[in-house]
């Protein structure tokens, strides 16, 4: 927990650099090792062949991007080495870059936020993805960029989530909408809804269940819930961002889909990017569930969200030129 957020004191504005900072360690594992296998294949082969492409495969299924996107990318990049003068390592880099580039610029990007009074964000995902750590962090930053805010805790059904999310709101000095646990999740979120309004709130941000007690399905819950929202306040739920462990890998995306198709979300958190190799699911996201990640989770402090950015992501994943 950060010294800043004691008494629910402002958090400090992230000095620039923070994204490379934060996620680096992770990313920098992954692109050694993938540039490692690279820079060996390359100079075996002096100059870049079938093994080498190979190689490539390889080590993007070691990042975890995961087998359908590392054939994907093996294939464009085969595809422009034919036609290229050029056989080292540099310009292999340089061409899995752009292609890397072109899947990430394939899904929309992060849409500007709407100027509107209330402004609703759900957070959706399955149990232990980090929904109620990622609602306060978001509740965090959202107080620190000068807005009201107010939590819900409608993640009834999970044992200790609505105590640990009213932990978090004592110390950032926040008010958090609450009912017993096991309650109904529209409930509290009626009751959220109505109470920001009444007291003109600008950022409502909702922390929602990721398993059900009763056989009641979930995505049916987050519909009702979604038509709830919109019928309460225009336009919401105004983002919903889908909360994704990167430490569960690709196998983990199959389930997302679902929350993508059911939740309506917009965009995703990818949690638990400190310290992991394998920052290459964040290509899998994009190629597979076409979706912007927008923050990313690298570690359990409440300023360990930062936003994330595409750019500096992909040249993180390949090191900075070729001699990394
Ligand atoms: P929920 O069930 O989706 O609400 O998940 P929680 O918010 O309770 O998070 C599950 C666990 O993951 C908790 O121990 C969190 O502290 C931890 N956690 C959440 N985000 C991160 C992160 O970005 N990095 C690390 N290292 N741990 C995280």
């Amino acid at each position: 927990m950060s010294e800043d957020l004691k008494d629910g004191a402002p958090v400090p504005a992230r000095p620039r650099g923070g994204f490379f900072a934060k996620v680096k360690r992770g990313l920098f594992m992954t692109h050694t090792e993938i540039l490692e296998k690279l820079g060996t294949a390359v100079k075996e082969g002096l100059g870049f062949d079938e093994s080498v492409l190979e190689s490539l495969e390889e080590a993007l299924l070691s990042a975890d991007v995961g087998a359908e996107t590392a054939a994907t990318l093996t294939d464009a990049v085969r595809r422009r080495a034919g036609g290229s003068e050029r056989k080292d390592l540099a310009a292999l880099r340089g061409m899995l870059l752009e292609e890397i580039e072109t899947l990430i610029a394939s899904a929309p990007t992060p849409s500007g936020r709407p100027d509107v009074p209330l402004f609703v964000t759900f957070l959706v995902g399955v149990n232990g993805s980090g929904k109620t750590t990622t609602s306060a962090k978001l509740a965090a930053r959202e107080k620190a960029s000068g807005r009201s805010v107010l939590l819900a805790a409608a993640d009834t059904f999970r044992a200790g989530a609505i105590e640990q999310l009213q932990t978090w709101a004592d110390r950032l000095g926040l008010p958090l909408i609450r009912h017993r646990e096991g309650a109904d999740p529209s409930a509290v979120l009626f009751d959220a809804l109505t109470a920001a309004k009444a007291r003109g709130i600008g950022s409502l941000l909702v922390d929602t269940a990721g398993r059900l007690h009763t056989k009641k399905n979930l995505m049916d819950e987050l519909a009702k819930m979604r038509r709830i929202a919109a019928r309460e306040v225009p336009g919401a739920p105004h983002e919903t961002l889908l909360v994704l462990d990167a430490t569960t890998g690709v196998n983990g995306l199959e389930q997302a889909r679902r929350f993508v198709e059911a939740a309506g979300a917009t965009g995703v958190v990818l949690t638990k990017l400190d310290g992991s190799a394998r920052g290459g699911i964040v290509l899998a996201i994009y190629r597979e569930l076409k979706l912007p990640v927008v923050f990313v989770g690298v570690g359990e402090a409440v300023d360990d969200l930062v936003p994330f950015d595409p750019a500096e992501y992909a040249k993180a994943l390949l090191g900075d030129d070729a001699s990394h």
